[in-house]
């Protein structure tokens, strides 16, 4: 089928000299076009870094953005705002304080399935794909894959299909994202919406992470052919969906930072200096203890290699729910 005709070579040839391109979806692309929007009033109150998207790129994927991860100064304002919400919600006396321990979230999920015509190279996935996702996403955030239960489960509430070229592919930080997702985009700020379909810059994903005020751009862009039985070797186990459902609750790559300072903020993920790919087993890139958490969900291995979150990251992100999108 059509994906991406000159992929597969790029990938095998990027393996040894991969460029690390991760991507950055500067809030000013993302914003600017807001202004004409009836979301403006909501947008202008949200934080500059919260409109930060985090991509997820394959092997060898060559990237016309900047290169990226959060800078130090986004995480400090991003750590800094969950630190002040999380001040205020203390001092409320008609809420719960601070995560529940074993709490069960439900998440209503909202799939689009973005098409270019009926075809399967036009993005028209079959719903079983669409509910092998959901499968995934389930088992992992509960630990079944290997990893640490967290409080979260999805439920899909709908599979919304949009044929519309202008969309196709979800170009990320276009307009055309925004006029998507603008018009798509349902429910609240608990409300999970993934739309699928070709993607940008060989992109497998991104996602929003979340904000004060709803944000008319949260959701999660997925590659459709990375969902379990697609076409994108070694990527179609559904760990990319997996990936930036994490972002959008919250949590940061394994890589985030380095080696040094706090990383991704989460204390059982061992420091690692740069993004692992394929499956480096053994990998061991910073002094400080511990080999790479190449196995964890939130690195950018294979799917194959990936099957966890850890006790850390799901502590975070019932944080993180509690203080942004729990209702
Ligand atoms: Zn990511």
């Amino acid at each position: 089928m059509g994906l991406r005709p000159n992929l597969l070579t790029r990938r095998v040839a990027g393996v040894a000299t991969t460029t690390l391109a991760l991507l950055l979806s500067t809030a000013a692309i993302g914003v600017a076009p807001a202004a004409a929007h009836a979301d403006h009033a909501d947008e202008a109150c949200v934080e500059p870094a919260d409109t930060h998207a985090h991509s997820k790129i394959k092997v060898g994927g060559i990237a016309k953005h900047e290169p990226n991860e959060l800078t130090p100064q986004q995480v400090r304002e991003r750590e800094a705002d969950l630190a002040a919400v999380l001040a205020a919600r203390a001092k409320r006396t008609d809420l719960k304080q601070g995560p529940v321990a074993n709490a069960s979230i439900t998440i209503p999920v909202v799939v689009h399935v973005i098409q270019r015509d009926s075809t399967r190279a036009g993005g028209n996935i079959p719903d079983s794909m669409v509910n092998s996702q959901i499968s995934v996403l389930n088992q992992s955030f509960s630990g079944a894959t290997g990893g640490t239960a967290t409080a979260f489960a999805f439920q899909l509430q709908k599979i919304n299909r949009v044929t519309n070229p202008a969309w196709y592919p979800i170009v990320q930080g276009s307009s055309a994202e925004r006029s998507m997702k603008t018009s798509l985009r349902e429910g609240g700020k608990g409300t999970l919406n993934i739309y699928l379909g070709e993607l940008s810059d060989d992109l497998l994903g991104w996602a929003t992470f979340p904000t004060r005020r709803l944000n008319s751009m949260d959701g999660v862009v997925v590659l459709s052919e990375s969902l379990p039985g697609g076409t994108a070797t070694n990527y179609n186990q559904g760990d990319t969906g997996t990936h930036e459902v994490g972002h959008w609750l919250n949590l940061y790559h394994t890589f985030q930072g380095g080696c040094s300072g706090s990383g991704d903020g989460v204390s059982d993920t061992p420091a690692e200096a740069s993004p692992a790919f394929e499956c480096p087993t053994g990998r061991d890139t910073c002094a400080t203890a511990g080999v790479d958490p190449i196995t964890n969900f939130m690195d950018y291995t294979y799917d194959s290699c990936m099957y966890q979150f850890t006790a850390g990251q799901a502590s975070r992100m019932l944080t993180a729910w509690n203080a942004y999108r729990a209702a």
